[in-house]
């Protein structure tokens, strides 16, 4: 261990943006075994360990870098599996600049150890090598669970219950499962057998899955909740918030998820009439993406691997104030996305189409809510950009829940999120518990498994509590 004073960082191999530009497959190849072993020997073993403390799931990351470092991956992915659900895909797809690597104590002076790549390493070898087991329990429970959305948090509120004994049906509006790590995020990023493995793997376990079931549509909630003992809703955040410009209603205007949901369906080998007739097709066009975030960063790079003309991303503020990950617009800047910072759009143009839009130059003054700068108009500063597709990727906000389950008794925030105990992820429904951005609000993968995994074992403590009162009012 301590090698960093002389083993320099390096990721694992990255594709060449020209290459990379070309198909929808991932960037990264995986370590080897060798710099794995060498990567993970950077990490100086601190006593407290600040990577560990901001990894939201409070991963053992020092302990399983040792046992890279050594060899003993099976010990390693023991460790890292114990406290994630889903580490292939948090190595893979968490922001780990904002997260563990970015505070790794050696990252000032000496770059961060890769964790997220050994993550990635340990649990890919642990899948080759056949160490990923379902985790079937050991006593079958009577009381069943439903749960709404197969997100990552309802997928691992499913697989914890599941391993506790008790029925398990995940329902789903899509007809695949995985939320967002399907419909949303794109192949580059995480390919979508990574994600149909582990959904598999919950199915080895017991899991029941019913897809193309819209808990409003399919069902009321009070039916679900006559079905099941517990019902835990995780249904993320979908709502696009809008750009309420002149011309936002014109047809090639499109909201960020309908895009890259169309675009993934098209890689999972699904027809899409949009994206057939040529809708959300970008090929030969002049796109312009509004936001900063990293919603806005996927459409971009998605828009480059559809063959776009050119490819512009307008954001309101500066790149030290964006929301999205560093790491993404490098990649995006490597693949020829041109960033237009301290922009923002005032209007649509065109006749039955847009053609043109019109943006203003934008300064920042002190710092708002968020504690970002505070984006002000320039005045007398507009400009207009060619454009064939606009693609809004302005942030999401939930739906109205209450009205679409037919429950009004479902207390929401002013935010539209559900209200929960913070302690027990109980609604103001008695058994009906809540997890993920649909808390949350719009949020990241690795605290959709950390409300997961807590709400499992609230849920848990509540059966656990009605089957112990049962029990001597049967004997009676
Ligand atoms: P979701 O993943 O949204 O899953 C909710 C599920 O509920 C869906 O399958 C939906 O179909 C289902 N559902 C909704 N309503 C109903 C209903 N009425 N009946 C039945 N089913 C219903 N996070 C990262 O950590 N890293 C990233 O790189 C990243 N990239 C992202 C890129 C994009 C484009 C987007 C939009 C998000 C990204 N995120 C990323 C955020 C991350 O995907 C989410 O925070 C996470 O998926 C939330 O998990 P969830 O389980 O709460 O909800
Ligand atoms: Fe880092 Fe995410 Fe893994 Fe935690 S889960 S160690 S934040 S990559
Ligand atoms: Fe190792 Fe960095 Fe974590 Fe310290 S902060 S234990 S050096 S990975």
């Amino acid at each position: 261990m301590l090698k960093f004073i002389s083993v320099p960082q390096r990721m694992p191999d990255k594709r060449a943006a020209t290459e990379r530009r070309h198909d929808f497959d991932e960037i990264y190849a995986e370590f080897q075994r060798e710099r794995a072993a060498e990567q993970a020997a950077r990490c100086s073993q601190c006593g407290v360990p600040f990577c560990q403390i901001h990894c939201p799931l409070g991963n053992n990351i020092p302990d399983w870098l040792r046992l890279t470092a050594e060899g003993r991956i099976e010990e390693a992915y023991e460790l890292a599996q114990a406290t994630n659900n889903l580490p292939e895909i948090c190595g893979r797809i968490c922001p780990q600049d904002r997260l563990c690597e970015g505070n790794c104590v050696i990252e000032k002076g000496f770059d961060a150890v890769t964790i997220g790549s050994v993550e990635k390493y340990i649990t890919e070898t642990a899948w080759q090598s056949g160490w990923v087991k379902p985790r079937r329990p050991l006593r079958e429970l009577a009381q069943s669970v439903g749960i709404v959305g197969a997100g990552p948090a309802g997928l691992t509120a499913a697989e914890e219950l599941r391993a506790l004994g008790y029925q398990v049906t995940v329902y789903d509006r899509y007809d695949r499962m995985g939320g967002l790590m399907i419909y949303g995020i794109p192949n580059f990023k995480l390919e979508k057998d990574v994600v149909a493995r582990r959904t598999a793997l919950l199915a080895e376990a017991g899991v029941v899955y019913r897809p193309n079931f819209e808990v409003g549509r399919d069902a009321k909630l009070a039916e679900l909740r006559r079905s099941h003992d517990a019902l835990l809703i995780a249904t993320g955040v979908y709502k696009a918030r809008e750009a309420e410009l002149p011309g936002n209603d014109l047809p090639n205007a499109v909201a960020a998820m309908t895009y890259l949901t169309a675009s993934n369906r098209k890689g999972l080998g699904d027809t899409v009439s949009d994206f057939e007739n040529g809708m959300l097709d970008a090929k030969g066009k002049a796109v312009v993406v509004i936001g900063g975030g990293d919603t806005a960063m996927d459409c971009v790079r998605t828009a480059v691997r559809q063959g776009a003309r050119s490819v512009k991303c307008l954001y309101r503020r500066d790149r030290a104030n964006m929301p999205g990950s560093m790491r993404e617009v490098k990649h995006a800047e490597e693949e020829g996305v041109e960033f237009i910072w301290l922009a923002a759009p005032k209007a649509f143009h065109g006749v039955g189409h847009i053609r043109e839009v019109q943006a203003v130059r934008m300064r920042l003054v002190g710092n708002d809510a968020s504690g970002r700068g505070a984006p002000q108009e320039v005045p007398g500063s507009d400009f207009r950009l060619p454009a064939d597709l606009v693609i809004k990727a302005l942030g999401f906000d939930p739906e109205d829940l209450p009205r679409l389950f037919d429950e009004p008794g479902l207390a929401v925030t002013r935010w539209g999120t559900l209200k929960t105990d913070f302690r027990s992820f109980e609604t103001s429904l008695e058994g009906v518990f809540a997890a993920g951005d649909i808390v949350r609000g719009a949020s990241l993968v690795v605290w959709a498994i950390r409300d997961g995994r807590d709400a499992a074992a609230s849920i848990h403590t509540y059966l656990s509590a009605r089957a112990a009162r049962a029990v001597p009012a049967a004997a009676e």
